[in-house]
């Protein structure tokens, strides 16, 4: 049986081996992942192999997820997977064989290390950088909920969750332990997002009381950026949300030499799956060009997560001893010697296992130990909730601010609610003056009840909203609901 065949194909590299599920995938994918299997077993691994297909071919075949049935029963039941990279063929299905997989085992977790390749030489060099970016995988707008408003206005949803940004702060600080690293930053934006990004940050706080032994900070991202270019030495763990994670971790794989060298791991409360950053590279596939080092790299992830780390160190300090010595290099970072093929730089990194690098100081780590799968975030009780008005965003073209305010506010005679306030794009146009902000087609309408002792029904809502529904085109409504006395909404800019 050949690995394009969907059926799983098992085979052990020795004694008592930890079952795994491995895909090589596409483009070059077939040949790291030889290279990177070839090496544990040199090593001394403890693994059995489980092989099976997702992506091109997969597609090719007539499945528009990419990723068969049998594949997923196998991680089900290895809950490990080391992959290769996998391309969705152009005309065959819409999302990504990738995606599906993270989805489909809540991989929640994205955990990508940076730290300073010996003989790969960047402004950087010399300076120690040993950091790992862990990202929120799941959540953010990455959820995908997009709604056009008009023709010309989208609005795409950025969804934060008290549950997702507890389990990735403790995740954060459980892999912190694991390396025996000494710091947790926290990145956000939760100056501009309080709710959002301002709820995983006070998440992160209170999570952070639980792990006293090592120090938590907080920083805003823009200034994390910045901190990342004057200063990287200094961060050791960064915990953030999936946007600034996405972007913030390929910044850290630059500082130290590009994705070529960037192992990754994303990780569920029931399964793992490590994988290099980069793609399939089809310019070089099949060719004996691609560099190994990445996805060896993560598999070293793999083996500390299996709790295999003696062997883990040994393949690091090999991989990391061979581009030190610069003599057997693949042709992407080959300079004062000829370039090898894949096959070579992975015998000669099999030749150098035992020896220690020159730089850096080996890390003690252990394995990783997950937050258990029944692990609930604590539920969020409150009191007294009260809905006190709504938003209402409506479509308009040829009015000014003034004229849309009249026509509104006409809508609310002798109703529990009242307009407070029009807002474009977050500024106020209504009441005063608007000669500076610059008017769209989308204006949202606030209004907020009248009495402070009587919350607002749906009748209401509705009665107010199919009003303003025959004079304008309306897009969205949302409830405004206060929570124990704090406010379940922001304020425009100009906002009493
Ligand atoms: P890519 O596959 O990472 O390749 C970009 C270029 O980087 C390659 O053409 C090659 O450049 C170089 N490169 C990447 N990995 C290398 C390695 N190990 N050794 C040597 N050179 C390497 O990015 P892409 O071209 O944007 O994507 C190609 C396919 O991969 C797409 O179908 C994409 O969807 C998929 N992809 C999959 C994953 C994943 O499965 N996680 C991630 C990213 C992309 P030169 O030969 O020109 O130097």
């Amino acid at each position: 049986m050949t690995h394009t065949e969907s059926a799983p194909q098992s085979h052990a590299t020795s004694g008592t081996a930890v079952p795994i599920t491995v895909i090589r995938g596409d483009g070059i994918g077939p040949e790291v992942i030889g290279a990177a299997l070839r090496l544990m077993e040199e090593a001394g691994a403890s693994i059995d192999v489980e092989e099976c297909v997702a992506g091109a071919k997969v597609f090719e075949a007539g499945d528009q997820t990419g990723v068969p049935q049998e594949t997923i029963a196998s991680i089900q039941r290895t809950g490990v997977a080391l992959k290769g990279p996998l391309a969705t063929p152009i005309g065959y299905g819409e999302k990504s064989a990738n995606v599906t997989l993270r989805k489909l085992f809540e991989t929640y977790g994205n955990i990508r290390p940076a730290r300073e390749i010996p003989g790969v030489a960047t402004p950087y060099s010399g300076r120690n950088i040993d950091l790992v970016i862990v990202r929120e995988n799941l959540e953010d707008l990455y959820a995908g909920i997009e709604h056009m408003q008009t023709p010309g206005v989208a609005l795409s949803l950025k969804v934060i969750t008290r549950h997702g940004s507890e389990k990735i702060a403790r995740l954060a600080f459980e892999f912190a332990r694991s390396e025996g690293r000494r710091s947790v930053t926290c990145a956000t934006k939760a100056n501009i997002m309080k709710l959002g990004e301002g709820m995983f940050q006070r998440t992160f706080d209170e999570v952070a009381r639980e792990y006293p032994d090592i120090e938590s900070r907080q920083i805003l991202v823009d200034n994390c950026a910045h901190q990342l270019v004057m200063r990287p030495e200094q961060f050791d763990v960064i915990v953030t949300t999936n946007m600034n994670g996405d972007i913030l971790s390929d910044l850290t794989s630059g500082l130290v030499g590009g994705l070529g060298f960037a192992p990754s791991a994303n990780v569920g409360s029931d399964t793992a799956m490590f994988e290099a950053v980069h793609g399939s590279a089809p310019d070089i596939a099949g060719r004996d060009l691609a560099n190994p080092s990445a996805i060896m790299l993560s598999s070293v992830m793999m083996l500390r997560h299996i709790g295999q780390p003696a062997v883990a160190s040994a393949i690091e300090d090999a991989v990391l001893v061979t581009l030190e010595d610069g003599k057997f290099l693949t042709g992407d970072i080959a300079k004062e010697h000829p370039p090898v093929g894949t096959i070579a730089f992975t015998d000669a990194v099999i030749s150098n296992l035992g020896r220690v690098p020159k730089i850096g100081e080996r890390r003690e780590t252990r394995a990783l130990v997950m937050p258990p799968s029944s692990w609930r975030p604590k539920v969020i009780e409150v009191t007294k909730r009260e809905v006190v008005g709504m938003d209402v965003l409506i479509e308009e073209s040829h009015m000014t601010a003034a004229q849309v305010g009249t026509a509104v506010e006409d809508c609310t005679q002798g109703g529990p609610l009242r307009l407070q306030i029009i807002s474009s794009r977050g500024n106020k146009v209504w009441p005063g003056d608007t000669d500076d902000t610059e008017m769209i087609d989308t204006w949202r309408c606030r209004f907020i009840r009248r009495d402070e002792s009587v919350e607002i029904t749906d009748d209401q809502i509705y009665h107010l909203l199919s009003c303003i529904g025959a004079k304008f085109r309306w897009a969205n409504v949302q409830k405004l609901q206060v929570f124990d006395g704090v406010a379940g909404f922001t304020k425009s800019q100009g906002e009493e």
